[in-house]
């Protein structure tokens, strides 16, 4: 696949994402031959509710995408069908495609079928594509929790629990005072211990009785 950004916008996003659907379209839609994908700008289509999204040239086998104020998922699903038409082109369609001479209705059925066969299997094609991409996702993100060390966990679940206490600080004090009033949460001041007073021999006279207080310091004298 060869991709030509001629739009001058940025799309790396959608080169990345490309990256991964294009070779899922080529398995799945089956084509043998690559083509261009071409990103084209034009502020005047893009304007237009019924503008043009892209379309196909099967003699250059190039898809263009108009890229302007798109969704990237919107601009894969129109590479998607106009790639269903790359695929008819491979397979010798278009040079079967009765000429307008012959009459316009034969002419007519034969490019809605064609267009019919573009809608169904680039539809599909890019659901089944995104399904599995998500997919894929959600278990590189399982994969990269499980190569984290413990410290970088705990730094992951702090911060998501800062995060989330800021924002429901009002929740929190709401739930106290819910919790309060259900007597779920019965607040008992804890009890500090009470530091004695005093030096070590004023300790002894309070804690002990003076009879023994006196007891002590005599012996404490004689030695
Ligand atoms: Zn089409």
């Amino acid at each position: 696949m060869k991709i030509i950004n001629e739009s001058g916008l940025d799309l790396t996003e959608i080169e990345g994402l490309l990256e991964s659907f294009y070779p899922y379209a080529q398995e799945t839609l089956r084509f043998d031959r690559h083509p261009v994908i071409k990103f084209v700008s034009d502020p005047e289509n893009s304007a237009n509710v019924l503008g043009k999204t892209a379309h196909y040239d099967p003699n250059s086998q190039e898809v263009a995408v108009f890229v302007d104020n798109r969704h990237p998922k919107d601009i894969l699903r129109s590479i998607s069908h106009e790639l269903v038409h790359h695929k008819q082109n491979c397979e010798g369609k278009f040079a079967q495609m009765p000429k307008l001479g012959e009459g316009y209705a034969q002419s007519n059925e034969f490019l809605r079928e064609m267009e019919k066969e573009a809608y169904l299997e680039g539809n599909m094609c890019f659901r089944d594509w995104e399904d599995e991409y998500k997919r894929n996702l959600e278990e590189n993100r399982g994969n990269t929790m499980n190569n984290l060390t413990e410290e970088q966990i705990r730094t992951i679940i702090r911060e998501k629990l800062k995060g989330f206490l800021a924002e429901n600080k009002n929740f929190f004090k709401k739930g106290k005072k819910v919790l309060k009033e259900s007597k779920l949460l019965t607040s008992t001041p804890r009890k500090e211990p009470k530091k004695p007073k005093g030096d070590f021999l004023e300790r002894i006279y309070i804690n002990k009785s003076q009879e023994a207080a006196k007891k002590f310091t005599k012996k404490f004298i004689k030695k």
